[in-house]
């Protein structure tokens, strides 16, 4: 047999990894179930080399393999998390706890309503003007100090530094309702758009940040000290009204302003109404724009996404808007982005409501 030919190219499946599959941060992340397909590819049977010379008289030809049948699709489980991530939720659902159960053990006062309201305005500013409008789409100039102020009164809300939060919303726009979205209620579900993503452990690193980072009390802020200005709030709070302000005006606030801002994930890609074409599912939802002053407005953000203004309307409500504008105004920040009247008129959907 030296030397003789014994099959070339015979049709046989193989498997290759498929799609879905990202590493992310340092976990090995597979968005969906990883699929393996199969694929016709040649091969050769045995260990002698290929000659494309005519079998000798006498030497059988090797009969050609029968065809097999395709390979179903396979699934993969996740890889699981360790134990050690899924602890990392333990702080924000005990938040959630003392945020229910505390209300019932201290007095109400007025005082205590007042700073809940207060600190929801500034902190909510913190989360939608600063870490949204500012860090992640740069859509106004300030100093580096001031810029610092911004980082911190955004990480008084409790919701991660500013390169973290900033980094996963720039993912959200480039892979928006699509499969590597960190947060789309249409591709998984509105529990995991709204919550689920956030406690789930598997978006512990920040994506990277390249414009904001080489700011190393940016970069120290974000790392070790997200907790810090929280608080240092709190205690302010217990300075000004006791437990009734830790209660109202920190624990119940901050539960407020989770939920209000993850609306944007999860109601403002699913209820509301269209006004441009977007390769997304991102909605107009008033309400939500309300609780979170001016971020409802997310078909119009996701249409432009760089401008300082959410609400193009003039019955559109954008506090957060306004409030950079009175920012503006004493020369705290610049260079403040308005939508062009071109964007403003094009990929107009045809039938939607003004
Ligand atoms: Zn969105
Ligand atoms: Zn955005």
């Amino acid at each position: 047999m030296g030397g003789a030919r014994r099959g070339v190219g015979s049709p046989v499946p193989v498997l290759y990894p498929g799609a879905g599959f990202a590493i992310w941060g340092e976990h090995l992340r597979a968005t969906r179930p990883i699929l393996l397909r199969t694929r016709a590819h040649p091969v050769i049977h045995g260990a002698e080399p290929i000659s494309t010379a005519a079998p000798s008289p006498g030497v059988v030809p090797a009969l050609p393999l029968p065809a097999l049948p395709a390979l179903p699709a396979l699934t993969l489980p996740r890889p699981a998390l360790g134990w050690y991530a899924r602890l990392r939720a333990v702080p924000f659902i005990l938040l959630h706890v003392a945020a229910l159960v505390a209300p019932f053990f201290v007095p109400i006062t007025w005082t205590a309503v007042g700073l809940g309201l207060l600190f929801y305005v500034v902190r909510m500013f913190g989360i939608t003007g600063v870490y949204h409008r500012y860090f992640a789409h740069k859509a106004y100039k300030t100093s580096r100090w001031f810029q610092f102020v911004l980082a911190w009164i955004g990480c008084a809300a409790m919701q991660k530094g500013p390169l973290w939060w900033a980094g996963h919303h720039r993912h959200h726009h480039k892979h928006s309702d699509q499969e590597d979205d960190p947060h789309s209620p249409i591709v998984k579900t509105v529990w995991w758009a709204h919550v689920g993503w956030v406690i789930s452990g598997r978006f512990r690193e920040a994506p990277a940040m390249k414009d904001f980072e080489k700011y190393p009390e940016l970069r120290v802020l974000d790392t070790f000290f997200t907790w810090v200005p929280g608080l240092l709030l709190a205690a302010l709070c217990f300075a000004i009204d006791g437990w009734s302000g830790v209660v109202w005006g920190f624990l119940v606030g901050t539960v407020c302003l989770y939920h209000a801002t993850f609306l944007v994930n999860s109601a403002c890609h699913l209820f509301g109404t269209r006004r441009y074409e977007t390769t997304d599912q991102s909605k107009n939802c008033w309400w939500a724009a309300i609780l979170t002053m001016g971020e409802g407005w997310h078909n119009n953000h996701h249409h432009y996404q760089s401008c300082a203004r959410q609400g193009f309307k003039w019955w559109e409500v954008d506090v957060s808007y306004y409030i950079i504008r009175a920012l503006a105004a004493v020369g705290l920040v610049w260079d403040v982005r308005e939508p062009t009247a071109k964007a403003l008129a094009s990929k107009l959907i045809a039938d939607a409501k003004p």
